[in-house]
């Protein structure tokens, strides 16, 4: 891989490595941008093919974490860390401890959360190590686990969304197909179930819909077949990159709002949602409930769960204004809520 090109290309401020000879950390921690205050992003550990494949996840991850904390008005730049292996065999407190002196070393440029194959418990030991970690326990005095304020987020987007598409704030007489009922999509399903929404849910993991569908009242759906279910509103909280050249000629909803993150996969792939009339709310826009609330932990005065919740549902505005914005400018939200967050960060690099 050309490193510098793709830094340069993608305007990251830093990358850096980390090994640790006993624990066997290796480890990458992206920093794309402080311009709005330090790179807060999550540490995911996943068993990368290859190095190469682990950096371009952290250069795209970190970047995402940008326009997503710049979109929510936080004082936060982007940043993201991957530890290069599988969790359930590389995950030793030795490895977090070594990971948190990295950590530690940036001197609170990155500071760090949890994300896929970390817990709020891991957070624990890396702040054995270092001050630079949010997003720990409530009963450490942190915000603990974001995906509750993720599936809020998620549902304020939906409630703006509908509101822009049917002019009703109102998910009563919806009907929501959930791909992946894992953290924030069971969170999410529970909303709904209350909303009155009639929902289908799918899972890869079999047993998982199956216990979330009988639970909570929902249609279950095969995997394969969620995403092109007749619905209102079609919620990814599954994996990145669904909506691509094969999947998108299959939708059969008429709004797109989900947690997972970078969901459109190819060139083009937002405007032929456009074209297909498919309201799309852009993932890092719907998704930002969990950053806002572990950005709350960093307040001088500490976490407070009210603040967070209020904060959260402004996710509301913010997605009206996305959508309103890209029809009034004939772009699509994802162009309009990319244009939205680099303003904000080019009125602070100005200011
Ligand atoms: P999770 O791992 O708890 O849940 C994901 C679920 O999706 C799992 O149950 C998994 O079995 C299922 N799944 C995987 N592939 C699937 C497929 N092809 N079809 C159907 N189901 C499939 O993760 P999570 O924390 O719930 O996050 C979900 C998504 O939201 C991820 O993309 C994550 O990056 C994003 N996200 C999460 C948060 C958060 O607060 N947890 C915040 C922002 C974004």
């Amino acid at each position: 891989m050309k490193i510098f090109a793709e830094l340069v290309g993608r305007g990251h401020e830093g990358i850096y490595f980390a090994s640790d000879a006993a624990s066997g950390l290796q480890a990458i921690i992206g920093v794309h941008s402080t311009v709005l205050g330090p790179a807060l992003g999550g540490v995911r550990i996943r068993d990368y093919a290859s190095s190469d494949e682990a950096l371009l996840d952290v250069l795209r991850l970190s970047e995402g974490m940008t326009y997503k904390a710049a979109a929510a008005s936080l004082p936060l730049g982007g940043g993201k860390a991957v530890i290069v292996g599988d969790p359930t065999r590389v995950k030793t407190e030795a490895l977090l401890e070594a990971y948190g002196r990295a950590v530690e070393q940036l001197g609170g440029t990155y500071v760090t959360a949890e994300d896929v194959g970390t817990t709020v418990e891991d957070l624990l030991v890396v702040a054995t190590q270092t001050e630079h970690v949010t997003g720990l326990p409530v009963s450490d005095g942190g915000s603990g686990d974001p995906s509750p304020a993720t599936a809020r987020g998620v549902r304020a987007a939906m409630r703006a969304t509908s509101d822009h598409v049917w002019g009703t704030t109102d998910l009563g007489n919806r009907r929501v197909a959930i791909q992946g009922v894992g953290k924030v999509g069971i969170e999410l399903l529970a909303l709904l179930e209350q909303e009155g929404c009639t929902v289908s849910v799918a899972d890869v993991d079999e047993e998982r819909a199956e216990t979330a569908a009988l639970r909570y009242g929902a249609q279950l759906v095969h995997a394969d077949e969620i995403l092109s279910q007749p619905c209102d509103i079609l919620a990814p909280c599954a994996l990145g990159g669904v909506l691509n050249d094969r999947t998108i000629p299959e939708l059969r909803c008429a709004a797109i709002v989900g947690s997972a993150n970078n969901q459109l996969r190819g060139t083009g792939a937002a405007e032929r949602i456009a074209d297909a009339g498919i309201a799309y709310t852009p993932d890092f826009i719907a998704n930002a409930g969990g950053i806002i609330n572990i950005a709350e932990e960093l307040r001088p005065m500490g976490y407070s769960g009210d603040r967070a919740r209020a904060e959260v549902e402004r996710i509301f505005d913010t997605t009206s204004h996305i959508l309103a914005r890209a029809k009034h400018q004939g772009i699509t939200p994802r162009t309009a809520a990319v244009a939205f967050a680099e303003e904000r960060l080019n009125a602070q690099g100005a200011g």
